[in-house]
């Protein structure tokens, strides 16, 4: 069963009071009826077993039979900055991501990516890929769900990394060393930040300004992949290296 986000002050008195999206949801597909039980969570990382007791047109009411506290987080936190890919690809790495438990996923348009931003309604597109991030976090029964933000410039998205962060760029020719065998950070302070290029690949101007930004390129081996396989095969490596996943 997934567990819905709601946000924390929908909490009063061991009362859940369900408005919005969510409501449509679980009245709607989801059928919920009075007397059900659903597991609800918010944004401090605490999760409430809640038995339904009214539906209404503009809301549904339930009270708390149970209350949890998320694990503290014991790992770094990742960010994966992503090439905007075209059609539905980028609603499949944003999806799948989530599953593999990135924290933000920042889409990047790169010289070479195809997409532009004038070709893509930016604040729909971005509140849709929000909503997939939310909906796979829930499905995943995630504590938190990851930030999508919208299209950034590379370059920034390169300066704007805290220099304490591990910073590695996906080179599918140049040199580097592979993700496999690079040093990770410990810790739930500490950061790393992945960047994936598009099928066009990064420009040698791209990747000359990331390596100045601290960025190390970081190779996943010979076979040249598709950018949202690279993005999976790289938060796979570095999930399982970090005991996430496996
Ligand atoms: N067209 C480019 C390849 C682009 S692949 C070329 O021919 O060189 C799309 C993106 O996926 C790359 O920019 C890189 O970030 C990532 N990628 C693909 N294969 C990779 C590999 N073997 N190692 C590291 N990154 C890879």
């Amino acid at each position: 069963m997934p567990v819905f986000f709601i946000a924390a002050q929908q909490v009063q008195n061991g009362t859940v009071t369900i408005t919005g999206p969510l409501l449509g949801h679980l009245r709607t597909s989801l059928r919920i009826q009075v007397g059900e039980t659903i597991w609800l969570g918010d944004e401090r990382r605490r999760r409430y077993l809640i038995e339904v007791t009214r539906i209404g047109r503009h809301d549904m009411a339930g009270c708390v039979l149970e209350a949890q506290e998320g694990p503290t987080p014991s790992g770094p936190t990742v960010t994966v900055g992503q090439a905007l890919l075209k059609g539905d690809r980028m609603d499949w790495v944003i999806q799948k991501a989530t599953e593999l438990g990135v924290a933000a996923l920042v889409p990047l348009m790169t010289a070479h990516t195809v997409v532009r931003p004038r070709t893509i309604r930016l604040a729909p597109q971005q509140e849709r890929w929000q909503r997939i991030a939310l909906e796979a976090a829930q499905q995943a029964e995630r504590w938190e769900v990851p930030t999508v933000s919208a299209p950034w410039e590379p370059s920034k998205f390169f300066k704007v990394q805290s220099p304490a962060a591990l910073k590695l760029i996906l080179s599918a020719r140049g040199p580097g060393q592979t993700l496999a065998s690079i040093p990770l950070p410990c810790g739930p302070e500490s950061l790393v930040v992945i960047a994936v290029g598009p099928e066009g690949g990064w420009t040698s101007e791209e990747l000359a300004q990331a390596l100045e930004c601290g960025f190390l390129p970081v190779t996943l081996g010979n076979r040249i992949l598709r950018a949202e396989t690279a993005t999976l095969a790289a938060l796979s490596v570095l999930q399982s290296r970090l005991g996430e996943l496996g």
